[in-house]
């Protein structure tokens, strides 16, 4: 993916207050990545940044804890593997893009809380994709 600054970051997510910037940025070897991410665990907000449509492009999700007793999965939706449950989180933001008639609408998906390993194993890009494609409005 393209690399990121924290300029970047900040201009991405310029309308989110008190924007908590990953410690590790530096670190990350983007040429590996096909997504970056990392979580805000004093809001539990997961941030997502994907070359979309090649744009780099800048999502916040909400995590979401599963209620006690409800049906979790350990499968993530973007590497499409089988994880433990506890390393697999969902997360939900509220998008604009929603069929006639809606006010809004909420898209969510099952994701590894790792974002390395996701990387690692994911084959190729399709499924990331459509889910930005789900939320992410098209000029
Ligand atoms: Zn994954």
């Amino acid at each position: 993916m393209t690399p990121i600054t924290r300029d970047k970051l900040k201009q991405l997510y310029k309308k989110v207050k008190h924007l908590r910037l990953p410690p590790k940025l530096e670190e990350a070897d983007f040429e590996k990545l096909t997504y970056y991410s990392w979580l805000d665990q004093s809001d539990m907000c997961l941030f997502l940044v994907y070359d979309f449509r090649g744009t780099t492009t800048g999502l916040r999700l909400e995590v979401i804890k599963p209620l006690a007793g409800a049906l979790r999965l350990g499968f993530c939706e973007f590497c499409h593997k089988h994880r433990k449950q506890s390393d697999v989180f969902f997360v939900a933001c509220e998008t604009k893009k929603r069929p006639k008639g809606v006010e809004y609408q909420s898209r969510g998906t099952w994701m590894c809380s790792n974002y390395l390993i996701c990387n690692r194993d994911m084959k190729n890009e399709v499924l990331i994709k459509e889910f930005f494609e789900r939320i992410v409005e098209i000029p």
